[in-house]
């Protein structure tokens, strides 16, 4: 079996008008930040209801600005999820900030609201929380927690884009969101990311951190006053953006028809009461972004994943828990500091699941995962 028949677990999906698009934006001498990164812009504020968004070259520098623009530095505190890219508790980190970790909730893998206020302490400036494959977090109670005790709030929607919490679109209410358009995102626009702005926010400040501090004043005026960085994105990527943009309500559409397929066929396999766990069957609020099921402990997931590809499935990880990395050890954390984390971030296995996906892949997956379960007496 070569790579090219493997079933990836996620594969982005451009549409020809998408690609001519591109070349067009190549063809036209303008290849940086420009119109394209205007419209895009556009685009992403409508679909958040009006509210102020500024584009990046990234997810993960999205967040970092935005704990610049709330004065977040060494000192303060961020609470956060240990069962996450790493990104979210790097860029506190980047700030000189230190992440505190809440543990997750086993059953939706989101930190667990429920303990983010005993983590409160003096020092805490920002909740970060995380909508792990798109299932949204508890915002009415991280939103009342930082109204009582006066903190800010930045969702790392990264992987929520298109995900509702009770009827509202993520990003379309609250303080600050950021999204990313890495490729394997709902959508993408090759690398990128998008902040979303509060009303008490000043875009300029964003827009200074995007590019070097720089303010521009008439035809020659030029000043600097903050460190910015170089985290402008380019016309060909929002092109790429803009486009996915008009897709994403199809793509999500099609995200949860496939996951309510998975459901389907795993029941009729009692994955469950072998003791495999799904995921929450929200089929309102999460946006599909990854269908993750836990291994039962015991079972050596890397031979899972060797087997399915075996079988032509690919499957991936999503996440090790982040407390557990060297980095992390060194600033004091270890094992069994957060066991609901450990023991999901040792287990989870993320399925093919993507918009392109054909109704009869689902079947092919499970199918291998039935086999290969059963060679490891699950
Ligand atoms: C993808 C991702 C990021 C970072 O986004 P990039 O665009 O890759 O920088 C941050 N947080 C989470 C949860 C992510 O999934």
């Amino acid at each position: 079996m070569t790579e090219a028949d493997v079933l990836p677990f996620t594969r982005p999906d451009l549409d020809e008008a998408t690609i001519a698009g591109v070349v067009e934006v190549l063809r036209s001498g303008w290849l940086t930040t420009g119109p394209w990164n205007a419209k895009f812009e556009q685009v992403l504020s409508e679909f958040f209801g009006g509210r102020t968004v500024r584009a990046f070259n990234s997810g993960t520098v999205t967040m970092e600005v935005a704990l610049r623009m709330l004065g977040v530095g060494p000192g303060d505190e961020v609470i956060t999820t240990p069962l996450s890219w790493v990104a979210t508790a790097n860029v506190v980190l980047a700030v000189g900030a230190r992440p505190v970790f809440v543990d997750i909730d086993p059953v939706t893998r989101n930190f667990d609201t429920s303990a983010i206020e005993a983590a409160i302490t003096p020092r805490t400036k920002v909740i970060l929380p995380v909508h792990l494959a798109g299932l949204p977090c508890d915002l009415d109670a991280i939103g009342a927690l930082a109204t009582r005790y006066k903190l800010r709030v930045l969702e790392d929607a990264a992987q929520a884009i298109g995900s509702t919490w009770r009827g509202r679109r993520v990003g379309s209410f609250g303080d600050f969101a950021s999204f990313s358009f890495h490729p394997n995102k709902n959508v993408t626009s090759l690398e990128g990311g998008c902040l979303v702005l509060p009303a008490d926010a000043d875009p300029q400040l964003a827009e200074r951190l995007r590019l070097q501090g720089v303010r521009r004043t008439g035809l020659d005026g030029m000043d600097v006053d903050v460190v910015g960085g170089k985290a402008n994105l380019t016309d060909v990527a929002a092109r790429v953006g803009w486009g996915q943009m008009q897709r994403l309500d199809g793509f999500n559409r099609r995200r949860t028809e496939l996951a309510k397929a998975y459901f389907a066929v795993l029941d009729a396999m009692k994955l469950a009461e072998r003791g495999v766990q799904l995921p929450v069957r929200d089929f309102t609020d999460s946006n599909w972004h990854m269908f993750q099921i836990v291994l039962p402990s015991g079972v050596s997931r890397a031979a899972v994943m060797q087997a399915l590809k075996d079988r032509g499935i690919g499957t991936g990880v999503h996440h090790p828990p982040i407390h557990l990395f060297t980095l992390y050890r060194k600033l004091g954390f270890k094992p069994g500091d957060f066991p609901h984390a450990e023991r999901v971030g040792a287990g989870i296995l993320t399925l093919p699941l993507f918009p392109a996906m054909r109704d009869g892949d689902i079947g092919r997956v499970c199918g291998a995962l039935d086999a290969v379960l059963r060679e490891f007496g699950v």
